[in-house]
């Protein structure tokens, strides 16, 4: 790809926002046009964490941009004409590119029946506003999903005094974080009164507006507040007819490519080809990652990193997460402290690749990183 002089970035988000800094940091100086979907730009972890029980950060949210001399077409993209080079946007902007970022993100798995009203799912500011209020309200809660959101969710209703009930199919957080991690969260989130409910198959909403959960078995669990943390779907209508750009994902290569010239992607809409598998990492650090890792590509830089960042953390009722490297099976080789009662450093190795958490352990980031890259087991 010869060095272009437009870049337009669709999605001004996390991944969008971090390809066009990494632009500027790299050098281009010629016009970055961020195309946005209407929101304002916002960094989702402290929705989950902080906005839900403190009315003040609401402020704390945004992510600055004055400084990189973005050009801003708030409207959302509505079609990509590779041929022309153009994009067009739903109040009918024609803007043209020579490179391409899509960043569009992902939207909350919905898991309402057609037609069916009042389902509440929690990914921008305003769910996160809409649902504090609904918090501060409400007696009782179910929440649809035990990922993190859904745990996170969870902790806020704690916070708030609703006595909450999680609903999943699986047991909590166990495709995230492994069957040893997932058991010292449940054990510390039900001692602050969360309810935690497997249920035989899928659930589905009750009542309309929606009222409750019906679990697999036929059992309803009503509640005055029902969330849905269900998973999320990438942001790919607007890419209809793409074959690239389906509901997996947009494809892209380790350089952040899509198969279209001059088209790459980042972030929670961009998945990447695993043997049969195309796979996404929804997480934050991965969306920071991959739009610096397409600054760099369609600079035709270096672009001196994996095409995957898969670290991430999270906060269950109190307690503090972090993770890097990919989900573990087994027992754990304990770092430091104790898992049982306290804050605790683990790791595992399958082969060469290792895992490691760490649960209430303050420990920087890089060094977190380099834990996980020791040859040398402990
Ligand atoms: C509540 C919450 C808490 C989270 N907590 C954590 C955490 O603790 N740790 C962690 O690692 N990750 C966390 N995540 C995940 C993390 O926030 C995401 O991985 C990250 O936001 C992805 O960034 P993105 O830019 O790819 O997508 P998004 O943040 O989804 O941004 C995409 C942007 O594109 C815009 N858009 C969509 N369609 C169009 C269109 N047609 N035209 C123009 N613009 C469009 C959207 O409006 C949006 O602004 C959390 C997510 C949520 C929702």
């Amino acid at each position: 790809m010869s060095r272009p002089r437009s870049v337009v970035v669709v999605g001004a988000s996390t991944a969008g926002l971090a390809a066009a800094r990494e632009l500027r940091r790299r050098g281009h100086t010629d016009a970055i046009t961020v195309i946005g979907g209407g929101e304002e730009p916002c960094s989702r972890p402290p929705l989950s964490k902080q906005v839900l029980k403190d009315g003040s950060a609401d402020g704390t949210v945004s992510i600055p941009t004055a400084d990189l001399g973005l050009e801003v077409v708030r409207s959302p993209a509505a079609h990509l004409d590779p041929e022309r080079r153009r994009v067009t946007t739903r109040d009918g902007h024609d803007v043209p590119y020579d490179a391409l970022v899509v960043a569009t993100g992902s939207a909350a798995r919905r898991i309402a029946a057609p037609g069916q009203s009042g389902e509440l799912v929690l990914r921008t500011l305003d769910d996160a506003r809409t649902l504090r209020t609904r918090l501060g309200r409400a007696d009782t809660a179910v929440v649809v999903g035990a990922g993190f959101l859904g745990m996170e969710v969870a902790s806020a209703c704690v916070h708030h005094g609703v006595s909450v009930t999680v609903v999943d199919v699986a047991p909590p957080l166990e495709r995230v974080v492994g069957t040893f991690v997932s058991a010292v969260l449940v054990r510390r989130a039900r001692s602050v009164g969360v309810e935690l409910v497997q249920s035989e198959g899928p659930v589905s909403l009750d009542g309309d507006p929606v009222t409750g959960v019906r679990l697999g078995e036929g059992t309803v669990l009503r509640a005055d507040l029902v969330v849905t943390c269900a998973g999320d779907v990438p942001v790919t209508d607007w890419l209809d007819g793409h074959a690239w750009a389906g509901p997996q994902g947009v494809e892209i290569d380790h350089g952040g490519r899509t198969p279209l010239e001059g088209v790459l992607a980042a972030g929670d809409v961009a998945a990447v080809r695993e043997e049969a598998w195309l796979r996404r990492r929804p997480f934050w650090s991965n969306a920071v990652a991959q739009g610096r890792l397409a600054a760099a590509t369609l600079l035709g830089d270096e672009p001196g990193g994996p095409v995957w960042d898969d670290y991430f953390w999270s906060e269950v009722c109190g307690h503090s997460l972090k993770m890097v490297g990919p989900v573990p099976r087994g027992e754990p080789e304990v770092l430091a402290g104790d898992p049982c009662t306290g804050s605790a450093l683990l790791r595992w190795w399958d082969s060469d690749v290792a895992t490691v958490v760490a649960v209430d352990h303050r420990i920087p980031v890089p060094r977190l990183r380099a834990l996980a890259l020791e040859r040398e087991r402990a």
